[in-house]
């Protein structure tokens, strides 16, 4: 573009910027705030070792977990949510909303640990073993 037709732009084409706390408008495909469903959850921690900016927590307990997120040091990257195999993850397809102080939109929550998962079908008992060997069987004699 030209120079002076840019200039010209700039000059006469409007505010480009908007007055808080407005907010753009975003495009397909926008990776907003991370979204926690706490029943869809194992409690694996993958999504904690997945996000490098440390916004998520994630605390053991004796029964239970504590799943923690601030999005003031989440770069909404998506790592965590590309990682989490029961989709206990998601993000906002909105800008997040306006905050004015730290940790306002910081969320946690405590997650009993569910039991292990019975196996899918019980096996089938297994055959019973001989009680004895016949004496001419177990020395391998021709009848
Ligand atoms: S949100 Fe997903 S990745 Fe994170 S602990 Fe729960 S199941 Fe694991
Ligand atoms: S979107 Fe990225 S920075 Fe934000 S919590 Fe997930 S892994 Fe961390």
């Amino acid at each position: 573009m030209n120079i002076l037709t840019m200039l010209w732009r700039n000059l006469w084409g409007g505010s480009r910027t908007l007055l808080f706390p407005a907010r753009p408008k975003v495009t397909k495909g926008y990776r907003g705030l991370v979204r926690f469903d706490p029943a869809l959850c194992t409690g694996c921690a993958i999504c904690r070792f997945r996000c490098t900016a440390r916004a998520i927590e994630f605390k053991a307990a004796k029964g239970e977990f504590t799943w923690s997120y601030d999005p003031g040091q989440c770069t909404f990257c998506g790592r965590c949510v590309e990682g989490c195999k029961t989709h206990a993850l998601s993000q906002d397809s909105q800008c997040p909303p306006v905050y004015l102080t730290i940790g306002a939109l910081k969320n946690s929550y405590t997650v009993a640990r569910k039991p292990a998962p019975k196996p899918a079908s019980a096996a089938p008992p297994a055959a019973a073993a001989p009680t004895s060997i016949p004496a001419q069987e177990a020395r391998n004699e021709p009848a």
